[in-house]
């Protein structure tokens, strides 16, 4: 069997987890497998790398930042050789150059476009254990970039692709992928499957596992991910295409507190309003959400979206440059709260429940937005974990 495996950098934060994780991939590596590694920079050494570039340049060039980046994970690949080298096992550190891991040119935010797969093979022939630089790769200038934050993941899965790998692991600090965030709703359980369409919800909103190209990725090239401790043994979560093992209609719930709501209210009430408001926000890449237009009445009418916090003030300042309205309100205090599972497709009256459970809470519901296995409210932060404790436990997706 070829096995990629995939460690976070709470996996290898000092030496004792580098151990630990040399020991977990040797493990499967005298079963007889050929095992790939992919490793993320050590504990939070990628931040800290942005407050030394920051220290130096608050606004450093896009190249020069993945330029940086990419000392963390080849420092990760180059101990972990070590310290399998030292259990007796031959084991071979290859960054994103060394192996040729191909990407768009964008720094900081590149994807991968094709990986050679020559030298990785020609290691495993040698019965190398072959460890992988995480989150970068190279483009076309020969440069290094990287894939955005978190995107060692992407790595797993690209590489798991491209090798035709029959297993992809990604390690983690967690056990899984769980039904609600386990700080916030205290009934919350880890899934034992879960579908990529899912996963891709619940890593879009923030469910913090996963990084979401990975799981668009997986999804296209049917890609199996176990999610799992690198901790202890426990069974992770799969994710996977299709039907689902448990009749659960509703997986997940998660919780986005970085969201706005932006008001425009008296907009004309004519042809071309939402284009010119949405093109010029479009035109300083702010990304919106959801969106939500009110009749017109008397020649006016309301427009309100949601987007990030960040950029929030940003937004406020474009609309008033580009059409006439007559106030504009901006919230911050707001959170996105969302359910998502497959079976809603094939289910009624799964959004009233979600409602119902805060009609019963008695909180208020500012934006609704649904997508086929998705239901999105936007609330007000105070009432957020009374919310997806409420709906977790109105769709009982608890252990008890
Ligand atoms: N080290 C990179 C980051 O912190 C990539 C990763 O961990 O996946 O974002
Ligand atoms: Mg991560």
């Amino acid at each position: 069997m070829l096995i990629v495996k995939k460690f976070g950098g709470t996996s290898v934060a000092n030496k004792e987890r580098i151990y630990n994780v040399a020991k977990r991939c040797i493990e499967d590596y005298q079963k007889g497998n050929d095992v790939v590694v992919v490793l993320s920079a050590m504990g939070k050494y990628t931040d800290e790398l942005i407050t030394m570039a920051q220290d130096i340049n608050e606004n450093p060039p896009k190249r020069e930042m993945d330029m940086l980046f990419t000392i963390g994970e080849q420092m990760s690949v180059a101990l972990m050789a070590m310290a399998m080298n030292k259990l007796g096992v031959p084991a071979i550190s290859l960054n994103a150059f060394q192996v040729a891991m191909h990407s768009t040119s964008v720094y900081g935010n590149a994807r991968i476009k094709r990986i050679d797969c020559e030298r990785i093979r020609n290691e495993l022939e040698q019965r190398k254990i072959v460890l992988v630089t995480g989150f970068q790769g190279i483009n076309k200038y020969g440069d290094y970039t990287t894939l955005g934050r978190g995107g060692s993941d992407t790595t797993a899965v690209a590489l798991a692709a491209a090798l035709h790998a029959d297993a992809c692991e990604i390690y983690t600090d967690v056990d899984g992928v769980y039904t609600a965030d386990p700080r916030r709703v205290k009934n919350a359980r880890k899934l034992d499957t879960v579908t990529y369409d899912e996963m891709l919800e619940l890593a879009t909103l923030g469910a913090g596992v996963l990084h979401n190209r990975s799981v668009e990725l997986a999804k296209k090239y049917g890609v199996q991910l176990v999610v799992r401790s690198s901790l202890n043994t426990n069974e992770g979560t799969i994710v996977k295409e299709g039907a689902k093992m448990e009749k659960m209609i509703v997986s997940g719930v998660a919780a986005d507190a970085d969201a706005a709501r932006v008001a425009v209210i008296g907009l004309k009430d004519e042809p071309g309003v939402a284009f010119k408001l949405f093109n010029a926000l479009a035109k300083h890449n702010i990304n919106i959400d959801m969106i939500l237009q009110s009749v017109g009445r008397k020649g006016t009418k309301d427009i309100s979206f949601t987007c990030s916090d960040l950029d929030a003030d940003e937004a406020e300042q474009i609309i008033s440059d580009t059409l006439p309205f007559e106030s504009i309100d901006v919230n911050k205090n707001v959170s996105k709260v969302s359910i998502v599972g497959a079976g809603m497709q094939s289910n009624a009256g799964v959004a009233a429940k979600m409602f119902e459970a805060l009609y019963d809470a008695n909180i208020n519901i500012r934006m609704i937005s649904t997508s086929e296995i998705r239901v999105t409210v936007l609330i007000d932060d105070i009432n957020t974990d009374r919310a997806m404790n409420a709906i977790h436990d109105k769709f009982d997706l608890g252990d008890n």
